[in-house]
């Protein structure tokens, strides 16, 4: 074990390789190996196939590894992919591929790195500037991860957590209750990274579902609907959707509020999953009946 996460060491091997850390791409590294740990502890037991999204130095990877997992780190920085083969050419246990984690084909990631027809598990202290485009991706591939324990701005988690009717409720959180059953793992503060970022972060674990958490009978309109109900969140449902979803007018939108059981006078944000499910089945069903007349 090289005990990377600690302020000293990180220092050193920053300093070793010469290495000015890059704002853009969020390089905050964890300095605390109990924190480290935690999340290891959280991903993966002995045996796992793991994928972890922007390794740094190293600080988590090590974590894995101990835990007897199989890791593929993806790390778009190349000087940091250099230290990490450096680091750890002694360990056939780890894969570390160099590119935007945003740009990789996932399946294709899968069918050269880790055993077929198995799940993954996957972990990173995520780059702030990417966590909903990351999440996003994740979720389009959900059927191929058990689950993801992702580190994030508090505020996010917040947000991801939020029960309807709140400030922080959004589509965010609807999109990610409908792959997945997130929980907080814990907190954790600015201090123990570095160096320190400008916000506190949580460890979230995504266990992601076999399927959709609601059955709708068409995907895209039901991100539409969520995304005009909060685009528009101080409007009535009525108006959000009447303004927002193409083709929709008034008396077509109060007539599929209606037959979905929704007071076309609530705000969307009070809206949950079964609520937006609900309208977008009604939905499709009258706009087929009102094709076919
Ligand atoms: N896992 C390390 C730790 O916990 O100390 C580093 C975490 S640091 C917050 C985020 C890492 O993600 C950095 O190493 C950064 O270079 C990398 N990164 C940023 N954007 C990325 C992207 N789009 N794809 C892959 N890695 C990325």
């Amino acid at each position: 074990m090289y005990k990377i996460a600690s302020p000293s060491k990180t220092r050193e091997i920053l300093k070793k390789y010469n290495i000015k850390l890059n704002k853009r791409w969020g390089q905050n590294f964890l300095v605390d190996p109990r924190i480290a740990e935690g999340i290891a502890e959280a991903t993966c037991d002995a045996g796992d196939e793991v994928l972890e999204i922007g390794p740094g130095i190293g600080s988590l990877t090590e974590f894995l590894l101990a835990r007897s997992c199989r890791v593929v780190a993806v790390e778009i920085d190349p000087r940091l992919t250099a230290v990490l083969i450096e680091m750890f050419e002694n360990s056939d246990q780890l894969t570390v591929v160099e590119g935007d984690f945003l740009d990789q084909d996932l399946a294709e990631l899968h069918e050269k790195h880790f055993s077929p027809g198995r799940k993954i598990k996957v972990v990173g202290n995520l780059p702030y500037y990417v966590t909903s485009p990351i999440l996003i991706k994740l979720f389009g591939s959900y059927q191929q991860i058990s689950a993801a324990t992702l580190m994030m701005q508090k505020e996010v988690a917040e947000r991801i957590m939020a029960q309807p009717g709140t400030k922080e409720y959004g589509s965010l959180t609807v999109l990610c209750r409908y792959y997945s059953e997130p929980e907080i793992i814990f907190n954790v503060s600015r201090r123990n990274f570095f160096p320190p970022p400008e916000v506190d972060s949580t460890v979230v674990r995504f266990k992601m579902l076999s399927r959709p958490s609601v059955m709708v009978l068409d995907e895209d309109l039901f991100f539409k609907i969520v995304r005009a109900a909060f685009n528009q969140r101080r409007k009535t449902i009525l108006n959000a959707l009447e303004k927002s979803v193409e083709n929709w007018n008034k008396k077509d939108t109060a007539h599929i509020l209606k037959l979905a059981g929704i007071d076309p006078m609530m705000r969307g944000e009070a809206l949950d999953l079964s609520d937006f499910a609900a309208i977008t089945n009604c939905a499709v069903e009258f706009l087929k009946e009102k094709l076919r007349n």
